[in-house]
């Protein structure tokens, strides 16, 4: 009996229960994906989008068992990776606005829906001027989730905890770990893209992921000629809780495996939300992405501009779930 994986919520969708055996909850919607590590019987204990530790029963999902690594992060199989992409926010946490109201969220799903989509076909890439195109020599991956999709609920604009996104990748079995963001509020102006990569400062190999996530961005996004906007620190990032001594992000504290939260462009600059608009900047991003995971995966490289952690501080950004509801199926 698997007793760790994914319990995906079928057509009709699923009873939860507080407790195994316990009265039923609510139904969730079908498309959820839920995690489990532990179960009693017929029960998987899950955490529900609102990171609430419930019950779901085995007989009511499909069971998918937490997949087998692909080998070691630069010597992995490609065609046996499970990758977990995260496109951040959703719902009223929208994340960042552009000034003339383009969402972060829906542009985080874009681009997150183009990366899976990438992921999971066969290309040739061409690594010196990073066009991918299809072709036979980059294979596809064994397996692509989302942590929120555009064919679940409400086209996969719902709300999710920090605590679920993380436990989606590590009960996926997942090789790598990426979130989808855009940034706001810069203070430079670089040469070139402003684009950060924060990585896992608790998982080994995790800088290794963001340094070639972030070459692989600049590539991609110079062709685009704009006034880039940027922070002070570029590249790839750290940031650590001096109280705990721990990742200060909560989906990357969380992950057991290299994990990154990708902040590509600046949402709230005129310039560069215009760009966000377009299919092109949206497909480049992705291709960006892809073409780091695949090196990360395949190859001993390191990228460049990786940076020592830094000890960060702020109440902003740690996301609250206190409005956070569990979408639910309507009655037919
Ligand atoms: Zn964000």
């Amino acid at each position: 009996m698997t007793s760790v994986g994914l319990a995906k919520i079928p057509p009709g969708g699923a009873p939860v229960f507080a407790a195994p055996g316990g009265p039923r909850e609510y139904l969730i919607h079908e498309g959820v994906l839920l995690g489990f590590d532990s179960r009693e019987g017929n029960f998987l204990e899950v955490v529900n989008t609102c990171n609430d530790v419930v019950w779901v029963r085995e007989t009511d999902v499909d069971v998918i068992p937490k997949a087998r690594s692909a080998g070691p992060a630069g010597q992995a199989n490609l065609a046996r990776a499970t990758i977990v992409v995260d496109p951040g926010h959703g719902s009223r946490d929208w994340g960042g606005v552009g000034p003339t109201g383009l969402s972060e969220k829906d542009v985080n799903l874009d681009v997150s829906v183009r990366l899976r989509d990438l992921l999971l076909s066969s290309h040739d890439v061409n690594w010196t001027t990073g066009d991918v195109v299809a072709g036979s020599t980059v294979p596809a991956v064994d397996a692509v989730f989302l942590t929120r999709d555009p064919a679940g609920p409400l086209d996969g604009d719902y709300e999710l905890g920090l605590a679920y996104r993380s436990h989606i990748a590590n009960t996926a079995g997942a090789d790598a770990f990426v979130s989808i963001h855009h940034n706001t509020v810069p203070t430079a102006d670089p040469e070139g893209p402003g684009s950060e990569v924060f990585y896992a400062w608790s998982v080994e190999d995790s800088d290794r992921l963001a340094s070639l996530i972030h070459q692989e961005l600049l590539l991609s996004f110079q062709d685009f000629d704009v006034d880039w906007k940027g922070g002070v620190i570029r590249g790839a990032r750290a940031r650590i809780d001096p109280e705990t001594d721990t990742d200060y992000y909560g989906l990357l504290r969380r992950a057991n495996m290299p994990a990154v939260i990708v902040e590509g462009a600046y949402i709230s600059e005129p310039e560069e939300e215009a760009l966000l608009r377009t299919d092109e900047f949206r497909q480049a991003y992705a291709e960006a992405v892809y073409r780091g995971i695949v090196r990360f995966l395949t190859t001993p490289e390191f990228g460049e501009d990786v940076n020592e952690p830094e000890l960060f501080t702020s109440s902003a950004g740690t996301a609250s779930t206190s409005s956070c509801v569990v979408p639910e199926q309507p009655d037919d």
